[in-house]
């Protein structure tokens, strides 16, 4: 009798506790265990009254207290589709019924085998192979493996250095933290950090920053692995923008010397720039491409990093010559049906080519706002749209955040960098939300900057 009830209570304990857990309770626990991501936690304890959401549907986020919020940055820029598309749930439900995940070393799978096809299908031209990671940070550092591998047993070992951009951003493990180029975040590694030469990149010098990358290129040749960029716009570094030529000129001057560009569309990929990859508005083909966030739509956990035939042949030959590297998770069944879906829907409901008509909307409401004082650099790319806060003046402390919480207050959800303040939301966010999304960044900022 006791054991059964016990046995009942457990079965029955956790369910009910989650559903009985008030708002409240959720924001005490987590509080008291959650450490948070880009978060200084001293602030985050004692001062935030952070979202705490219970659903999530198309653009919108709905938050415990039953409000809800237009998700301005597409659950950090990964839900192109919006939330629960009914047709990745559906694809989610069905393969998870059919087994979740086998690994990916030496046996495989249908959903990783057509997801492959799909994908190389829709990749710029020449990327003909397809390797799997778990984020967009590892799908860079393998980029970086596969260089530096590739030129150790291709007759040039003493290719090891890497190029990057001042305020570029690649992700968080400790190999591309060292191609990234937002200062902060490299600080405390100093001095732990693998060889990379940072171009700067303060606007409107994009035109010099190329420059110097032309002539550290040639400079460096000799020991150049790769060239990696984030195509077009640097994201998390400020959604700083830059033109297609330059991206066409740093394909040039790679080419030129022989070392590779691999361009980390992480951010840019998946239409986000109003084409299907970044690169493509540039007409450049890179040697390697890293992709990620709307590569599953904000399902699950997964990227992939896609390689030319070059760079695949470069492997070939002796068992010593195969790129030893790989996941646990390496292609996992779930997230290989969602992604592959995710290409389904692309096709069907046309996402990329429905991303001009909103991109106008968005530049119609920036260049507007750029124009207000205290307000600088308005900018748009396809489904990004971005503009700075003038720091300096003293009320415009955390000036980003000022505007963040305005935006709540009036139903939309909008996490600022620093004084940068953008949107990036799903692609296919409908046109009475997008608008009602701009009337409310427009009344925040003017808020913030006072007029
Ligand atoms: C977010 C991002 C990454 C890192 O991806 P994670 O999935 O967070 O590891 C890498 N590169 C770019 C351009 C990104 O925006």
């Amino acid at each position: 009798m006791k054991e059964d009830t016990q046995r009942l209570q457990r079965r029955a304990g956790p369910r009910r506790d989650r559903q009985d857990l008030s708002r409240q309770q959720v924001v005490q626990r987590d509080k008291q265990f959650v450490w948070h991501p880009y978060t200084p936690m001293t602030r985050y304890i004692d001062e935030a009254d952070p979202l705490v959401i219970s659903g999530a549907e198309g653009s919108r986020l709905y938050d415990a207290d039953g409000r809800s919020y237009i998700d301005a940055n597409a659950s950090w820029w990964t839900a192109l589709l919006g939330h629960q598309h009914p047709r990745l749930v559906e694809t989610l439900e069905r393969q998870a019924r059919k087994f979740c995940h086998v690994s990916l070393a030496g046996i495989t799978h249908a959903p990783i085998a057509e997801l492959s096809e799909k994908l190389c299908a829709v990749a710029p031209p020449g990327l003909v192979k397809a390797f799997y990671t778990d984020n967009g940070s590892s799908a860079v550092e393998l980029a970086m493996k596969m260089c530096l591998q590739f030129w150790n047993q291709n007759g040039a070992p003493e290719r090891k250095k890497f190029i990057a951009l001042n305020d570029a951003f690649h992700g968080e493990t400790l190999g591309v933290t060292a191609l990234g180029g937002v200062e902060v975040f490299r600080r405390p590694f100093g001095g732990c950090l693998l060889d990379v030469v940072h171009v700067p990149t303060e606007k409107p010098d994009y035109e010099r920053a190329v420059d110097v990358i032309c002539e550290q290129v040639r400079r460096e040749a000799e020991g150049l692995a790769a060239v990696v960029v984030e195509p077009l716009v640097q994201g998390a570094g400020g959604m700083k923008m830059y033109p297609p030529e330059l991206l066409r000129r740093i394909r040039q001057v790679t080419a030129e010397v022989d070392t590779f560009l691999v361009v980390d569309e992480v951010f840019t990929g998946y239409g986000r720039t109003g084409a299907m990859w970044a690169c493509e508005l540039a007409q450049v083909e890179p040697d390697i491409l890293c992709t990620a966030k709307g590569f599953t739509g904000g399902v699950l956990p997964m990227a992939a990093t896609l390689a030319t035939q070059r760079v695949f042949d470069g492997f070939s030959g002796d068992d010593e010559r195969a790129l030893f590297y790989g996941h646990t998770y390496c292609g996992h069944p779930l997230g290989a049906a969602v992604a592959s879906t995710v290409l389904d829907v692309y096709r069907d409901e046309k996402i990329v080519q429905g991303v001009e008509a909103r991109s106008e909307q968005l530049r119609r409401c920036f260049e507007s706002l750029g124009q207000l004082p205290g307000v600088v650099r308005a900018r748009t790319l396809g489904m990004v749209a971005a503009l700075d806060l003038e720091h300096g003046i003293g009320y415009l402390d955390r000036a980003g955040w000022k505007v963040s919480e305005r935006a709540r207050e009036l139903g939309v959800y909008l996490r600022p960098l620093g004084n940068v303040v953008y949107v990036a939301p799903p692609l296919n966010i409908p046109f009475d939300d997008l608008k009602e999304l701009l009337e409310v960044v427009e009344r925040s900022v003017r808020s913030v900057v006072g007029s």
